[in-house]
């Protein structure tokens, strides 16, 4: 689905924040693990279009298996993409729905009856359905996360990225979020970011570990984490 070659990235204050980083990763559902720091969401950014690389390369399989370039064709990636920031916020005072909805129009659905119906079903998928009329600043960490999943999943991704989904949720709301996020990678390439090793353990069939800007290793979790 993706390919990585020795993508590099200092930051200006001189950390090296992605030392020469190579990765394939598969369609399904992925898991990239490793401490804070290791620079986890400075790969996703990258990946997500959302900071430059200083060198190195990003393949994605398109649609039709034609090669997109991940680092320059930024327009092509991000129609296929969604992301689900570590740090989304939302406004406070408007509502799920509303805010949901306006998301829609600047990923392009322009048509109002067919914007509607899309972000109705969006709504019931991640079970805010009933809660779709409350203000953000209302929501339980779990359902503000749940709704950050509606958000990137508007458009029809092919690829998800989500990072450090679960920090800071009790463990129900956790256990929903990943159930959640199972049944939408039945259907789309997920890539999940984390420091939590059961995430990985319980959800992914493939995944890398990261360190200090580095991929340690890859490979199904028992046998990954077994070898570290
Ligand atoms: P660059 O232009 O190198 O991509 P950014 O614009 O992303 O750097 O960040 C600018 C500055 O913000 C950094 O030099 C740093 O001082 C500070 N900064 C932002 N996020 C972080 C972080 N997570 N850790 C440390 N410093 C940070
Ligand atoms: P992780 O997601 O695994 O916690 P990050 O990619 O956030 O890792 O961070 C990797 C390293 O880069 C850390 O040392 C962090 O402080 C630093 N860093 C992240 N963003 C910036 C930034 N914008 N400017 C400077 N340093 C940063």
């Amino acid at each position: 689905m993706l390919r990585i070659r020795e993508l590099g990235k200092t930051y200006a204050n001189g950390v090296h924040a992605l030392n020469d980083v190579s990765l394939d990763i598969p369609r399904g559902m992925f898991g990239l693990l490793g401490p804070n720091g290791a620079g986890k969401s400075s790969l996703m950014r990258t990946l997500a279009t959302l900071q430059e690389a200083d060198h190195g390369s990003v393949t994605l399989d398109g649609e039709n298996g034609e090669p997109i370039d991940v680092l320059r064709d930024k327009d092509a990636v991000r129609r296929q993409l969604g992301y689900l920031p570590q740090d989304f916020g939302v406004y406070p005072k408007v509502s799920a729905e509303d805010l949901l909805e306006h998301f829609a129009v600047l990923k392009g659905l322009t048509a109002r009856k067919q914007r509607r119906e899309v972000v109705d079903a969006l709504l019931q998928q991640v079970n805010l359905w009933d809660a779709r009329k409350r203000k953000l600043g209302t929501y339980s960490g779990g359902m503000r996360q749940r709704f950050g999943i509606a958000q990137a999943l508007l458009g029809s991704p092919r690829l998800v990225i989500v990072d450090e989904p679960t920090a800071g949720l009790d463990p129900e709301e956790r256990n929903r979020f990943l159930n959640l996020l199972a049944e939408i990678g039945e259907n789309v390439a997920v890539i999940l970011s984390t420091h939590i090793v059961e995430d990985v353990t319980d959800l992914c069939p493939t995944m890398a570990i990261m360190n200090k800007g580095q991929v340690l290793l890859t490979g199904e979790p028992g046998v990954a984490i077994e070898a570290l």
